[in-house]
């Protein structure tokens, strides 16, 4: 293999221009300038702006740019956000937490191209972005949150620093940030980019994890799940309101015999949570030559998947079943978009036009009456045909 001079830049760090461009010289380069590229990254020694970060944002504007298909329906469109816009980001998604400004950029491009296409002409955003990023089964059209996927992507590192993956990137953050700590336990200030990223993901991390005890240092008595399937603050809340032990470890606690150092006397309910509470620590077991386990919760087999906690970050409320059944049937996707939108009551009927300032009508042409969605097609809750609809039929 021969090295391509031409091709080729060398970066410095911690020396003169002068010096740097010597250097440059010597090997026939060019002289580099941060951040640079590396398999598509921005990397920089110092924090990268909001502009460097940005440029997944600009890559998708880019790509629509010489995308012809404006005769594509919205069952096309869709899938062309979900294959091809949404996978831009993803990479970088995977390492830096993309800032809210460039998080609003790729909603937009995709939510106006979802609307209205390639085109410059403007069309009506029938239902806004937030909506269509909820998953199908809780009645959106499930197009990936980026802010939540941003989250997702970035808990892995999490994991694999608490499972103790022996990388050597991992090896150095480890030395770096943790110490024998686990993720949660660590209190660093004054991070890099990188870790401030992490740090966004922990919230949703630490609700998706259980640990298997081991020798406790890594484990948080009150705060991790350890003992039972939820974790000892909230099992029993008074008494963790009253421990002035609140950060401590399993294994510290443990070495001073269970002692919790209470602010208060027990009062009666408090006495129930506290014998409760030294029954269950009297079969707990330690290995004391093993480090503690971190377990996904969130999948069968235990193992981490960023797929698992965006699902779970996305979950609201019951799953809406009507919704769950139309994407199922064995329909064109545009069909379906279509009943989508027309259970929503956002296909565009003379009356949800005019709500959008729409100039024309807003009487159906036909009869007269209010155009509404039951009376151009039929009424849903009671799937009887009504108005116009039946009329035509
Ligand atoms: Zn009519």
């Amino acid at each position: 293999m021969k090295i391509n001079y031409n091709k080729s830049e060398v970066f410095t760090i911690g020396i003169s221009e002068v010096d740097s461009e010597r250097i440059a010289d010597a090997f026939n380069c060019k002289l580099g300038h941060f951040p640079m590229k590396y398999l598509g990254l921005p990397i920089s020694y110092k924090r990268l702006s909001k502009e460097e970060l940005s440029s997944s944002a600009g890559k998708v504007e880019k790509r629509l740019e010489v995308w012809k298909c404006n005769q594509l329906s919205h069952g096309g469109r869709s899938i062309l956000i979900n294959s091809s816009l949404t996978s831009i980001p993803m990479y970088t998604m995977g390492f830096y937490w993309l800032h809210e400004g460039t998080q609003k950029r790729l909603d937009t491009t995709r939510g106006r191209f979802f609307w209205e296409g390639v085109g410059n002409k403007k069309k009506y955003h029938m239902i806004k972005w937030e909506t269509l990023a909820v998953p199908k089964e809780f009645g959106g059209i499930g197009f990936v949150d980026t802010r939540a996927m941003n989250k997702a992507l970035l808990a892995k590192w999490i994991y694999k620093l608490d499972r103790g993956d022996n990388t050597l990137a991992l090896e150095v953050l480890r030395k770096k940030y943790l110490g024998n700590n686990s993720f949660c336990q660590s209190k660093q200030k004054c991070t890099s980019q990188f870790w401030q990223g992490l740090e966004k993901a922990k919230e949703w991390y630490e609700r998706g994890i259980k640990w298997k005890l081991g020798n406790g240092r890594k484990i948080r008595f009150w705060h991790d799940v350890w003992l039972g399937e939820c974790s000892l603050k909230i099992r029993y809340p008074r008494l963790f309101r009253i421990c002035r032990q609140q950060d401590w470890s399993v294994a510290d606690l443990r070495e001073v015999e269970w002692d919790l150092d209470l602010r208060r006397r027990l009062g009666i309910e408090e006495v129930a949570e506290w014998n409760e509470l030294q029954e269950a620590l009297d079969l707990v077991e330690f290995s004391e030559e093993v480090d503690d386990v971190v377990i996904w919760a969130l999948e069968p087999s235990g193992n981490f998947s960023a797929k698992s906690l965006y699902r779970f970050m996305k979950t609201s409320g019951e799953v809406d079943i009507r919704m769950t059944n139309l994407w199922k049937m064995k329909l064109p996707l545009k069909i379906k978009i279509f009943l989508w939108m027309l259970w929503h009551d956002r296909v565009q009927t003379g009356e949800q036009l005019k709500i959008r300032k729409g100039k024309g009508s807003e009487r159906c042409k036909y009869c007269g009456k209010l155009e509404t969605r039951s009376h151009l097609f039929f009424n849903l809750t009671s799937l009887k045909l009504s108005g116009c609809g039946l009329e035509l039929v």
